[in-house]
């Protein structure tokens, strides 16, 4: 369906907002508790009187607010002022913060509104929203199986119809893992387009908050809702003001330029049979007008090492704030030492997974073993960019299965955790080299959802949201709901 109809389709009738959102919250009456999407869902009173008075406020210019009464899921580590903000961590179990994230200032402003907080994997560390200090939420397609993570419960609102659109983060592919499993569409921005001001930092020189979505056409809309620059976060990019990607995209569309499309053959060979069977007729599909080569990108052993070298050592760094004082859960320091008190604070408030990161990451930094693991690590961040400045020099994008398997059942991954950090192996680089990567879904196989990764040079988001639009016409895959 062409771009400009879709955009008319979004938008919401004043008139129709309230049995919108009656049915909306009638459906998450009817499958909340069997998958477990969020951490905090707003009451529908009160969102119904903050609609009301956004009516009143916006009389004359509801047309031009690109969210009007969009309800919008949010990732349980980005800031909502007044609305408590978790990181699914016992350490920020009753944290209510005092401002709003820059994303969730502008979806405001556009006259979204914020539904609910979504359940993750603690600090975003995780693959499958299991390490959530409160519960685990479920894959709307199976139950017994995982949703992906750590935005799992943005993907799972998505796919089982309880919000239209979402915000993830992505570290080291938490927002393209769980699209791929819940088969939904999540885009990992350029580093530095979206602003991460409000975002409780894991790595930093890797987060990035993204949109996702049912569809390419609004998950561009949220987009550039989203993107621009941003003076209150220093790595914001300041030549980008503002971009409307639904007009790139649309010109894009129309337009179908021919791109030169690569393989990376490491990441196919790597990947379960159903998923390489299913991603292989997706590029075919592309193929089918694109022009397409096989490509090499070698070393995907170090990229993961090197990748979960640099995000323990960032991540040790940036939760030594959480001491009980400054920040994260109080207990009562009365009458005990230093270390005593700090102690308690962080080994009540953080999960197993954080403190094994912790843990981990100090050791990597310390004197002695910095050069052996940190240094290489940025040394080998260094190679994969420039094989990939290298790469995109002969093609516009590169394509793999976003996930190299299936979602596992519930439980699975905890037995092996070396096999979870492994299955990062086709999500991480697009973060170590800084360009934007989107998960497409393609397919099922036996009920479960595959999706297809797409990378491409810093900025080129409009191409990404391209092919996706050219696929999505292609499979069908459009808004398509779970029936948990
Ligand atoms: N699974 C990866 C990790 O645990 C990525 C997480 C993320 O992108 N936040 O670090």
């Amino acid at each position: 369906m062409p771009v400009h109809k879709l955009v008319e389709e979004f938008k919401i009738d004043p008139s129709k907002v309230f049995d919108y959102l009656d049915s909306l919250y009638d459906n998450i009456k009817r499958v909340e508790n069997k998958i477990q999407s969020f951490i905090t869902i707003i009451p529908q009173e009160t969102l119904d009187r903050y609609v009301e008075n956004l009516i009143k406020e916006n009389k004359h210019r509801i047309d031009n607010l690109k969210l009007f009464g969009i309800p919008i899921a949010v990732k349980d580590n980005i800031s909502t002022k007044g609305i408590r903000t978790t990181c699914a961590s016992k350490m920020l179990e009753n944290y209510v913060p005092p401002y709003n994230a820059t994303v969730v200032e502008k979806i405001m402003r556009e006259g979204g509104i914020i539904i609910g907080k979504t359940n993750m994997d603690e600090f975003a560390m995780g693959s499958t929203t299991e390490t959530s200090a409160f519960y685990p939420t479920k894959n709307p397609w199976d139950t017994t199986r995982v949703p992906g993570g750590s935005s799992g419960g943005s993907a799972t609102a998505l796919a089982s119809g309880e919000a239209p659109l979402a915000l993830g983060s992505d570290t080291g592919g938490s927002i393209r893992n769980p699209a791929s499993f819940c088969g939904v569409y999540g885009l990992k921005p350029t580093y530095g387009l979206v602003s991460r001001y409000g975002l409780i930092a894991y790595a930093s020189s890797m987060d990035q908050i993204g949109p996702m979505a049912r569809n390419v056409v609004d998950l561009a809309i949220l987009l550039s809702v989203i993107a621009g620059h941003d003076p209150r976060d220093s790595t914001s990019v300041p030549f980008v003001q503002s971009v409307d990607y639904v007009q790139e995209l649309y010109k894009l569309y129309h337009k179908e330029p021919k791109l030169r499309i690569g393989i990376i053959k490491e990441f196919f060979e790597g990947s379960e049979e159903p998923v390489k069977k299913a991603a292989t007729k997706a590029v075919d599909l592309l193929c089918s007008y694109h022009e397409c080569q096989e490509i090499s990108l070698p070393f995907s052993k170090q990229i993961i090492a090197a990748y979960y070298i640099i995000a323990m050592a960032e991540a040790s760094s940036n939760l030594a704030r959480f001491d009980g004082v400054r920040y994260g859960m109080k207990i009562d320091f009365t009458n005990r030492s230093w270390d005593e008190a700090f102690t308690e604070v962080r080994t009540k408030g953080f999960g197993y997974e954080v403190r094994k990161r912790i843990a981990i990451g100090a050791y990597i930094l310390s004197a002695g073993y910095r050069d052996m693991y940190y240094i290489r690590a940025l040394k080998l961040r260094r190679v994969l960019k420039e094989r990939f400045d290298q790469i995109f020099k002969d093609h516009d994008i590169v394509v793999s299965p976003t996930m190299p398997i299936l979602p596992p059942r519930l439980g699975e991954f905890f037995k092996d955790p070396l096999r979870i950090y492994l299955a990062d192996v086709n999500t991480v680089a697009a973060n170590l080299v800084g360009i934007p990567a989107i998960s497409i879904p393609v397919d099922f196989y036996n009920g479960l959802p595959v999706g297809l990764q797409a990378m491409a040079k810093q900025f080129s988001e409009p191409l990404l949201l391209y092919v996706a639009k050219q696929l999505e016409d292609r499979t069908g895959f459009r808004d398509i709901l779970a029936q948990p």
